[in-house]
């Protein structure tokens, strides 16, 4: 299994209109050709600037549109081929990450990389051959180390991580959602950002306090020559995280302050685990330090190909945020992570669906004949829907019907093409298909009800087949009409106005197929076919691909992009390795003359110098930077230090006013009882438990048999006298030893030497 190192990419923003009109300076330059970043220090402009060589470098006026193109693109198509991938931003509070991430609609070069993302999955997907997709997507925020389900019912709850021996660590109950376009994926993102808590610091005010991390799940079913299927599995994070600023100069105090420190946690987490990677040495990687590097767990060092984009603020005044951010991309530039495609997933829900529609199938085709069986779901079977049985109507009515159809597919075909060509007016073209689809489909209504009252039979199911013919004939026959892909759910809803079950849109439920309760399996009573056909059309529609394999034009621009991709990968590789050889070169070129020699030598000799001043110069700021770093968690670990002393403090005058025969009195006795939870970082205590203890009745038993109330009177007095007696026993415990010494003689004495029958348990709660 190869190993391929983490890619790191740096993007610049433009100053803003604050440091603008702050008159700050620009303290970073790129020279875009050779990825290299530099960043001089604002109070020391004599001395070099720091130098740092990624694998791609984005300056102020780069686009999202070609750092995509030229550095996300190849591992976005990694997963439609069964790898997992991840993208992540990284860099201060302001620095452009959800800009990256997210990114804003106009201009269109800006959209973000989540968008492209669906976009260019979608687009592969659709120009796939002899490959079906199962599409679901997630989406979660951890904020204060605790994760929320952004698409979920309740957003506020709390989740859980867990770990599976196969599946690795997951998220329980995380509602994933099947999308079946771009449209739908679009729709739930946008459901997700309203749903992102969005915080307040003194840098960026809309800036968001949590990290998120979108998920596109996708399972890969390609039919080989032969005829065989081969299952693959690929997964994409999209992880916009949150500010990587120190808390001090955010100005943060009180929960702001709490909520900051947890953020760092995290950050600090990931850069743990960062440098034990890079380290080598170290055995041990602190994934479980947080929630987010133990969801990461596989991005970093395991089998995903990671991208981390690493934003930056040019501004003189961040320049200390900036350098930071630069030196942690520059770190995770080493991580080797093992990428594999992921074939033959065990808990495939494509693997599921298969075999009900192949039972579902051989159940029906057994009562109506397969070809009845093709001809009722014409549109979901490719190899059928060339040749279907004509249906006993009317040769009127068919042919008016036959003329309709082609004049839809016609104009159909025509929009179609037109989509194609302009993406930007989707959202016209949908509501003309829409219309035309609907117009298309009371036509069609309108001659079967005529041609019912003229006493005509029509078969049942017959509406299954009248959308299975919506499908143009233009295009690949293979899965669902292509219209469904295009179209948004509520015009998809239209189409299959006879099939309630199968709701196409986005499915919600915690298994994540949407398709979790209707399992139950047919009886191939006749009664149930309707359910076997609603059944089987419901799942033949969960799944997409190759709707545009036939379709040139886009086949061709998905080509060129991934020759772009590819050039760039070449050219990136050529400059890199010129970088490292250039002084090689000199070394061991041969000359013309030695003064020729000693020209190139001393020129190679004068940089080597810088680079070692530089060198020097870095040497000297880490140690500053360390000193700095060391002082803050020194003064985090005071602060902990006063609270901790402030909680024993209010412990130690707590504990003697708790019961005696209450577990809670015994504090080392908890303390041993106290487990650690790792899942949940939280300690897991012991219930609170009274012992009690029943003293033998100091009334004499005559008096107590009186009435109701005044017995329990005198019960309550009687456990009022023990807890007097046993706090006068544990006084005199702490106060003199002499005391201690007959304590067990006195208390059998009181306790009438039977203390054993007395004891019993009561749990509080
Ligand atoms: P973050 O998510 O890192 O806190 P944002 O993405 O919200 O930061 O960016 C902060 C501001 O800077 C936003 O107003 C955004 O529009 C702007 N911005 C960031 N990157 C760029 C860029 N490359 N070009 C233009 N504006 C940018
Ligand atoms: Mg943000």
């Amino acid at each position: 299994m190869g190993s391929e190192a983490v890619k790191v990419v740096v993007r610049c923003r433009p100053l803003n209109d604050r440091e603008k009109a702050l008159s700050s300076r620009s303290v970073l330059s790129m020279d875009l050709q050779r990825c290299q970043c530099f960043i001089e220090k604002p109070s020391a402009v004599d001395e070099p600037p720091k130098q740092f060589t990624f694998d791609g470098t984005y300056f102020t006026d780069q686009t999202t549109e070609e750092m995509y193109n030229e550095i996300a693109y190849a591992l976005v198509e990694g997963v439609t081929e069964g790898y997992n991938g991840t993208i992540f931003a990284y860099g201060q509070t302001g620095s452009g990450k959800s800009f990256t991430m997210q990114g804003v609609t106009e201009p269109a070069s800006q959209r973000g990389v989540i968008p492209r993302a669906f976009e260019h999955i979608f687009e592969s997907i659709q120009c796939a051959e002899n490959t079906k997709f199962l599409v679901r997507a997630s989406y979660l925020e951890i904020y204060n180390e605790e994760i929320r389900d952004l698409l979920g019912n309740d957003t506020k709850q709390r989740l859980e991580l867990k770990e599976h021996p196969e599946r690795g660590v997951y998220v329980r109950d995380l509602s994933m959602h099947t999308v079946h376009n771009v449209g739908e994926c679009e729709r739930i993102i946008e459901q997700g950002w309203r749903n992102r808590a969005v915080g307040y610091t003194l840098m960026n005010k809309d800036s968001s306090r949590s990290h998120s991390i979108f998920t596109i799940h996708l399972e890969i079913c390609n039919m080989d020559a032969a005829g065989h299927d081969h299952l693959r599995a690929g997964k994409l994070n999209l992880v916009d995280l949150a500010g990587s600023e120190r808390q001090s100069k955010t100005g943060a105090t009180g929960e702001r302050l709490r909520e900051a420190t947890k953020i760092n946690l995290s950050l600090s987490a990931l850069g743990n685990v960062i440098s034990a990677l890079v380290d080598g040495r170290s055995k041990y990687i602190p994934y479980r330090d947080s929630k987010l590097t133990r969801l990461l767990q596989d991005s970093l060092g395991g089998n995903t190909r990671t991208l981390m984009i690493a934003c930056l603020s040019p501004a003189d005044n961040n320049y200390e945020e900036t350098l930071s951010t630069l030196r942690y991309a520059n770190r995770a530039k080493s991580i080797q992570n093992r990428p594999r495609i992921n074939e033959d997933p065990k808990d495939a829900l494509l693997r599921e669906y298969q075999e009900e529609i192949k039972n579902l199938r051989a159940l029906i085709s057994g009562q109506l004949g397969s070809a009845n069986l093709s001809t009722l779901l014409a549109g979901q079977l490719s190899e059928t829907s060339a040749d279907l049985p004509s249906r006993p109507q009317s040769s009127t009515t068919e042919a008016e019907k036959e003329k309709i159809k082609e004049e839809y597919e016609e104009r159909l075909a025509k929009l179609q093409a037109d989509y194609n060509a302009e993406q930007e007016s989707k959202a016209k073209l949908q509501e003309d298909i829409a219309s035309l689809r609907s117009s298309y489909e009371s036509k069609v209504s309108n001659l079967e009800k005529a041609q019912a009252s003229r006493g005509s039979t029509v078969p049942k199911n017959d509406n299954i087949k009248l959308s299975a013919h919506e499908e143009p004939s233009s295009m690949s026959s293979s899965c669902e009409p292509d219209l469904l892909n295009l179209s948004s759910a509520e015009e998809t809803s239209l189409t299959k106005p006879v099939v309630p079950s199968a709701e196409v849109g986005v499915h919600k439920d915690q298994r994540g197929d949407g398709l979790a309760n209707t399992n139950e399996i047919p009886t191939a009573e006749p009664l149930d076919q309707k359910h076997v056909l609603e059944r089987l059309q419901q799942l033949e529609q969960e799944v997409v691909g190759g709707e545009q394999a036939k379709n040139k034009e886009l086949w061709q621009k998905h080509r060129q992009r991934r020759n772009l991709a590819d050039q760039r990968k070449v050219q990136l590789l050529r400059a890199l390795s010129e970088n490292s050889e250039e002084s090689e070169n000199v070394l061991f070129n041969v000359y013309n003359s030695i003064q020729e020699e000693v020209h190139a030598k001393s020129q190679v000799l004068v940089k080597v110098q810088g680079k070692l001043k530089a060198a020097k110069l870095e040497i000297r700021d880490l140690q500053a930077e360390f000193e700095v770093e060391r002082n803050d968690y020194l003064a985090t670990i005071r602060r902990l230090e006063k609270e901790g002393q402030l909680l024993n403090s209010l412990l130690e005058r707590m504990v003697p006013l708790v019961r005696r025969d209450c577990n809670y009195s015994n504090l080392d006795r908890l303390k041993r009882e106290a487990v650690w939870d790792e899942d949940n970082a939280a300690w897991r205590l012991p219930d609170v438990m009274v012992q009690k203890t029943t003293l033998p009745s100091a009334v004499h038993p005559k008096s107590s048999a009186g009435r109701g109330s005044a017995t329990e009177c005198g019960e309550a007095f009687m456990q009022m006298e023990e807890d007097r007696y046993k706090e006068m026993l544990d006084r005199s415990d702490s106060e003199n030893i002499a005391s201690s010494y007959f304590k067990s003689k006195r208390t059998s004495q009181l306790l009438g030497g039977d203390t054993a029958k007395g004891h019993g348990k009561t749990r509080i709660w």
